[in-house]
């Protein structure tokens, strides 16, 4: 469950536009589908796919069928790009062309902000073949999925697959939870640190006559794993109970429940 994940703006995500020129395979549809939705895309265009509609591409749409349903199939890329705002065209190979070429990543951040004012679209083409000169002059920008360059052809809804997620990254998309405990405050690290001092002179680790940078290192240390709430109660009963002062200073009360430790 992604519950905890931070989730994209939908409207952004609408905006979006895969645009399959030409696809060959049915099963490629619908796994294309498949790949958009799981993102939480959904608007598609086929432009003149050879075998549409077939049962294979219900089938690999597995739970998809509705993005396949709202489908829109089209005659030409240009019909599919009409109302684009932005469109960037796909390609396996690095061609020789004068065109603008970046990542998966650097694309999905340009189609989002693009998105702000209208669809952008991403065209990827043909199994065998891809897209076509006339067709890579259509778009703005060209995207290579960066891969190995003596394999570097993804199968077309693979391709998707991770065009689809890094739309759905730049969309907004994290799966930072928020922090599991509560926070401590500066006050909470002062009396931290006030307590560990303390202990440690009374150990006789800490010479107050001369000090060094041993606080200022454990302060560093200390900031740098960021402890939460139980954690600090953890180490200032630990304080406590190594404290040679004695018994006055442990408040056993104070010992977090077994169930925080
Ligand atoms: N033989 C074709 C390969 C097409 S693969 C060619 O060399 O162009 C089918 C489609 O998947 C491509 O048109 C493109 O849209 C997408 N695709 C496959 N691998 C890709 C990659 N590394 N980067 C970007 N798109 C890719």
């Amino acid at each position: 469950m992604a519950d905890s994940s931070h989730l994209p703006d939908p409207e952004r995500l609408a905006r979006l536009r895969i645009v399959l020129v030409g696809a060959q395979h049915p099963g490629n549809i619908g796994a294309a589908a498949r790949a958009m939705k799981v993102m939480g895309l959904s608007d598609l265009v086929l432009v003149a796919p050879e075998r549409y509609p077939d049962p294979e591409a219900n089938a690999r749409a597995s739970g998809a069928e509705d993005i396949l349903a709202a489908a829109r199939v089209v005659d030409t890329l240009e019909e599919a790009l009409a109302d684009t705002v932005m469109a960037i065209a796909t390609s396996a190979r690095t061609r020789r062309t004068e065109w603008p070429l970046v990542d998966a990543r650097e694309a999905a951040t340009r189609a989002v902000a693009e998105s702000a004012n209208g669809p952008a679209a991403i065209v990827f083409g043909r199994e065998r073949a891809g897209l076509n000169n006339t067709e890579l002059e259509r778009c703005r920008l060209h995207l290579q999925i960066p891969a190995n360059p003596d394999y570097s052809s993804l199968n077309l809804a693979a391709a998707v697959q991770v065009i689809a997620y890094e739309l759905r990254v730049a969309a907004g998309a994290t799966t930072a939870a928020a922090p599991a405990h509560e926070p401590v405050t500066g006050a909470d690290m002062e009396g931290l640190f006030g307590q560990l001092q303390g202990v440690l002179e009374a150990s006789g680790f800490l010479d107050p006559e001369e000090p060094m940078l041993l606080m200022a290192r454990l302060r560093r240390l200390f900031y740098r794993a960021a402890p939460d709430r139980i954690e600090t109660n953890i180490l200032r009963g630990a304080l406590r109970s190594l404290d040679p002062r004695g018994a006055t200073n442990r408040k056993p009360a104070d010992k977090p429940p077994r169930t925080q430790r």
